[in-house]
């Protein structure tokens, strides 16, 4: 921690400045753990650099959303070259169609939307399958992350004594200010157990609250990285389908992540509806909303709305079709693969060399070291498990050595497609110094 702080003396003056009106010293809660936030003063492809001077690999990448890498040129062209040509005007511009025709190709959903962030988009898609199914009560998986608005702030960062029956999970504010009426409207259930699920459905039904949708994350990204076990993406397919839910694949962290197609692509399971936001604007706000035919023609017909002053905005739309074209193509996501599978490869060694408790799992740019001797595979098992301690102090130990992460671990590292050998040696020599400390 000592170490940390003579490294970032000029982020602790600015905190205290900045505390004076911004509140807490930061735009938005999450930007910076104690003692101090630390401030960024620019980045370019791989690499970060603090108000310090303080150089770092950017494994946190803006929490996800710059799989592009910073300032990547060719971003950088496409809303250099827009900006004089206006960037708001509140209609659609010809990027919003070429954008739209490109998800809709990627994931085989025909009908496409914009917004602005993630929230946004979960928010949206989730009034669009109440509107389509004219039912109330959401089911969502416990412990995962949908954005901040009310419905979806449910059964999320629950200590592990408080998580109760797996059958019956009680539905649980997270954070003040949520009122009762909504939360209770919200119900989880576990992650990888597609027959506890279709319990709690039939339970639901007996109780006349049928639910909506089901919203969920393909791969569960804020536990580190928890992948679908076989069979279970497509039995929660059949039951939604049977029951008449609405399924929705969050795709706001995996969707550009991990494959051209994103999550959908990748374990080739189709959702009705699909949210993205993150790095599908390369850095600039922006989000979507992808869906069938027979989900989106409510919009169509227009009685549910799906408004939003900048949704499509010129920029973001420009900078998402210069990613789309010329970034995240598959040539792009097969660097990313090769990346991971480096670091991947390279952490497990690590982990056998030393026989530290614990594990890598990853997939396209996305991965983590789960300390837990089991390997995680829900909630439940994630806080049973994980070695909190040994994780803070896996954190603390990378920030002092160049390696720049998220200020929880619950996601680990983004790379992006500028990240090169280097920096993903340098992130298993800094790895190797910690296990062998942490075995001397
Ligand atoms: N869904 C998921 C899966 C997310 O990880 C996040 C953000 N971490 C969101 C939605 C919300 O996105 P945003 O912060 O852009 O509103």
């Amino acid at each position: 921690q000592q170490r940390l702080d003579q490294r970032t003396s000029a982020s602790k003056a600015m905190y205290v400045e900045a505390t004076k009106h911004l509140s807490g010293g930061v735009a938005s809660s999450y930007q910076g753990r104690d003692p101090w936030p630390i401030y960024i003063d620019r980045g370019e492809g791989p690499k970060i650099w603090d108000i310090d001077g303080t150089e770092y690999y950017d494994f946190h990448n803006g929490f996800g959303s710059m799989v592009q890498g910073h300032a990547h040129p060719a971003i950088g062209a496409a809303v250099a070259a827009r900006y004089p040509l206006g960037t708001h005007f509140g209609c659609a511009v010809p990027d919003s169609v070429v954008v739209a025709d490109e998800l809709a190709a990627r994931w085989g959903l025909p009908k496409w939307r914009f917004t602005n962030s993630g929230s946004e988009s979960t928010m949206d898609a989730i009034r669009i399958a109440r509107a389509f199914t004219g039912r109330d009560t959401v089911m969502k998986i416990f412990g995962s992350y949908h954005g901040h608005h009310d419905t979806v702030m449910v059964s999320i960062g629950v200590p592990y004594d408080s998580i109760g029956d797996r059958e019956n999970y009680a539905s649980l504010s997270y954070g003040a200010g949520i009122p009762q009426a909504v939360v209770d409207m919200t119900v989880a259930v576990p992650f990888n157990d597609a027959p506890a699920m279709e319990r709690r459905i039939q339970r639901l039904e007996k109780e006349g609250r049928l639910p909506a949708c089901v919203i969920m994350e393909a791969a569960m990204m804020n536990l580190g990285v928890v992948l679908p076990e076989p069979g279970y993406l497509e039995a929660v397919r059949e039951i939604t389908t049977r029951y008449g839910i609405v399924l929705i694949f969050d795709e706001v962290k995996t969707g550009l992540c991990v494959a051209p197609g994103g999550a959908t692509d990748r374990f080739g399971v189709l959702p009705d509806l699909v949210t993205l936001a993150k790095s599908l604007g390369g850095g600039l706000p922006s989000g979507a909303i992808g869906g069938s035919e027979e989900v989106m023609a409510i919009v169509e017909s227009g009685k549910v709305y799906q408004v939003g002053t900048y949704n499509g905005n010129p920029l973001s739309m420009a900078a998402a079709r210069a990613s789309l074209e010329q970034v995240l193509t598959p040539a792009g996501y097969a660097r990313l693969d090769q990346l991971n599978d480096k670091i991947l490869t390279g952490a497990r060694e690590i982990i056998a060399r030393y026989d530290l408790p614990g594990y890598a799992v990853g997939i396209g740019s996305k991965g983590c070291v789960t300390f837990s001797e089991v390997p995680v595979r829900d909630y439940e098992s994630y806080k049973e498990n994980q070695d909190v301690p040994l994780t803070e102090l896996t954190w603390l130990w990378n920030m002092n050595r160049g390696i720049f992460a998220t200020p929880g671990r619950e996601e680990e590292w983004t790379l992006s497609v500028t990240h090169t050998d280097e920096s993903i040696d340098h992130y298993l020599a800094v790895f190797d110094e910690l296990a062998a400390a942490l075995r001397a």
